[in-house]
């Protein structure tokens, strides 16, 4: 690295464990990345990676502070050394900004405090990415630290698509509208892939199918979001990992008053219980693949419910926008399944949508076109970067444009 070159520190501060990344948001490089786990627990890990070496620690981390000053301690000691990475700014992932934040933001003690506020919307995420703003803050008081939210791509989303048919007041009161999730992905893919096929964003309908463990759509016109299937929170739209996706709310009441379960247990039900995990005791589809080769009827009708689902959302987001030009696969599942892919996508010819079986099949680290030469809708693999798209987010943010 050059002198001149500047870095991002990007953090995802979770309940217990601190994610992070060295970028260089110019070539966009992971100049070193790693991992805290098990913060709070009696023996905690440590991951850190350097573009030469990977360090590996057990020991007790107490609290995010103490596994912020390791990980920083971890620099020091095996580099690269942040005196002369040139940090000019700290990402923290932010997973809800609700109605507040339309996009990221210098943090400062008003910031910290709305995060706060916000916390209801999100009570697992928002209060443990304050803490790692707060120990961020602490420990590198001398780099503005901006807050990226994960909604903000969402926050103008026509009233068509961010409204619920409730009881007005009643959602005002209570901030009820669909926020989103995975925005940063969201924005950073539908961008990237409209440059990567050299067309203009600004005249371009693109649907993104980002397919983790947490699995979201959204359809983005012209470079701004129009709908996104997460709604409040990230339980509402696709299939996933471990979330049911779109459900009758009516399941809620029908299980709290027949089935003897409580508030907490049919949120632990639907939020950790369901998807692919709930569907078949796995929620990883390597493994969903493997027992469908083995035979086990129950997991082949699990993905059959994930890719239908999934084209549901094509079919709906291709008429909210008016007919689709790009469609981008991302994430673990997005970049990496082909059957998913190649379920999602079949029999929409109709619609303009043509997977070519061979150029699908296989893995793809790196962005790749699917679709036959004459699909009228050109489908990707696009590869996510939520680090990158954080890094430049949070450059936007401390120089008002990119370095
Ligand atoms: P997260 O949502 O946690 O960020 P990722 O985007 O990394 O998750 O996706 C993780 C998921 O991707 C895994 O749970 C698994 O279902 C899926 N996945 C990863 N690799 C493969 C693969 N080779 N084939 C199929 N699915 C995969």
């Amino acid at each position: 690295m050059t002198t001149q070159s500047t870095s991002v520190l990007v953090v995802n501060s979770g309940s217990s464990s601190i994610k992070y990344q060295l970028v260089d948001p110019v070539g966009g490089e992971a100049i070193a990345w790693g991992i805290v786990e098990r913060i709070g627990e009696e023996v905690g890990s440590l991951k850190h990676v350097t573009q030469t070496s990977t360090t590996e620690r057990e020991l007790p981390v107490p609290d995010h502070g103490e596994g912020l000053r390791r990980v920083l301690s971890l620099f020091e000691a095996v580099g690269p050394d942040l005196s002369r990475a040139n940090v000019i700014a700290v990402g923290h992932r932010v997973v809800q900004g609700g109605p507040v934040f339309d996009g990221p933001v210098l943090v400062d003690a008003l910031v910290e405090h709305q995060i706060e506020q916000l916390s209801p919307l999100a009570p697992l995420h928002n209060p443990a990415n304050l803490t790692g703003i707060r120990v961020g803050r602490a420990l590198l008081p001398d780099v503005p630290h901006v807050a990226v939210f994960d909604t903000a791509f969402f926050h103008h989303l026509p009233a068509a698509a961010a409204s619920y048919a409730i009881d007005r007041d009643v959602a005002e009161k209570h901030s009820v509208r669909r926020y989103g999730a995975h925005g940063t992905s969201h924005q950073y893919v539908s961008h990237e892939v409209a440059a990567f096929l050299g067309r203009d964003v600004e005249q371009t309908s693109t649907i993104v199918l980002h397919l983790g463990n947490g699995a979201s759509a959204s359809a983005v016109k012209n470079g701004h979001a129009v709908d996104t299937s997460m709604g409040l929170t990230p339980l509402e739209g696709l299939v996933m990992g471990t979330r049911s996706g779109d459900i009758d709310p009516a399941v809620t009441f029908h299980l709290m008053r027949n089935a003897g379960m409580d508030v907490d247990e049919v949120d632990d039900l639907l939020n950790r219980r369901s998807g692919l995990k709930g569907m078949t005791g796995q929620n990883d589809l390597r493994e969903v693949h493997r027992l469908v080769e083995e035979g086990d009827a129950g997991a082949k009708v699990a993905i059959d419910v994930y890719a239908h689902r999934i084209k549901k959302y094509i079919g709906g987001y291709t008429a909210v926008l008016g007919g689709v030009d790009v469609i981008a696969f991302t994430a673990g599942v997005g970049e990496n399944d082909d059957i998913v892919r190649a379920r999602a996508c079949e029999g929409l010819e109709r619609l303009g949508i043509e997977i070519d079986l061979e150029r699908n099949a296989g893995r793809k680290k790196e962005p790749t076109i699917i679709s036959t030469d004459s699909s009228p809708t050109t489908v990707v693999v696009f590869p996510t970067n939520e680090e990158l798209a954080i890094a430049r987010l949070a450059v936007d943010v401390v120089t008002g444009g990119r370095p």
